[in-house]
């Protein structure tokens, strides 16, 4: 299942991405109302979670624009704000649920779970691309009928290519997204982990695009 955060407190994101992750979930991480707007067509998450206090554009704002394109996509609201007006405010424009911070992640799990089955979302933790299967839990590829089980490193990296099919991933985004789960990523280890990730991979599953990163086509 595939969740897009839009929270701009970094410290607050981390956490929240390392717990959700764990849960299985893959999630897109974005800090600012615009660019999640713009994201999200192209991500089709099943589940958004959207702080309010955003630096560009409201929360509320983004939550308006959603649903004024009739995108049918859960969200549960998360704000520092505890008045009852903006919860109202949110509810009333569509959300599906209302966190107030600070909350407790076991409890943001909860609410996840009940909007899931009140959606009948599948909360399989499965990210799919043609013949290629990614399981985010047990951190397996499967291609076609052949399984295997990929080191934290290339598993980082292909989940970040995977959750975003058709768009290019600069290697500075792709080195981040390592980074929050190990240290020291030198600049030429995302070289090497590709090319252990393409042997286990389709030819041209991953497509190198020249001084900017890598992109798993449409
Ligand atoms: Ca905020």
């Amino acid at each position: 299942m595939k969740i897009l955060l839009v929270e701009d407190d970094t410290a607050i994101a981390t956490e929240m991405i390392k717990a959700l992750r764990k849960e299985g979930f893959a999630v897109e991480h974005e800090t600012a109302g615009k660019t999640a707007l713009d994201v999200l067509p192209v991500v089709e998450p099943d589940l958004v979670l959207l702080d309010l206090g955003l630096p560009d554009i409201d929360g509320i704002e983004v939550l308006r624009k959603i649903r004024s394109e009739k995108l049918p996509t859960p969200v549960i609201v998360l704000t520092a704000r505890n008045q009852t007006s903006s919860k109202i405010d949110a509810l009333d424009i569509g959300a599906d649920d209302y966190l107030a911070k600070p909350f407790d992640l076991l409890e943001l799990m909860a609410r996840i779970r009940a909007v899931t089955r009140r959606h009948n979302l599948q909360t399989s933790s499965q990210l799919s691309h043609g013949e290629v299967s990614l399981d985010l839990a047990a951190h397996s590829l499967t291609v076609g009928d052949k399984v295997t089980t990929l080191n934290r490193r290339e598993f980082a990296l292909l989940r970040e290519l995977m959750l975003a099919v058709g768009r290019v991933k600069t290697r500075d985004a792709l080195e981040n997204s390592m980074y929050t789960m190990e240290t020291d990523v030198g600049s030429n280890t995302i070289e090497v982990y590709i090319s252990h990730l393409r042997r286990h991979l389709p030819k041209d599953f991953i497509k190198t695009i020249r001084g900017v990163g890598y992109v798993v086509p449409k």
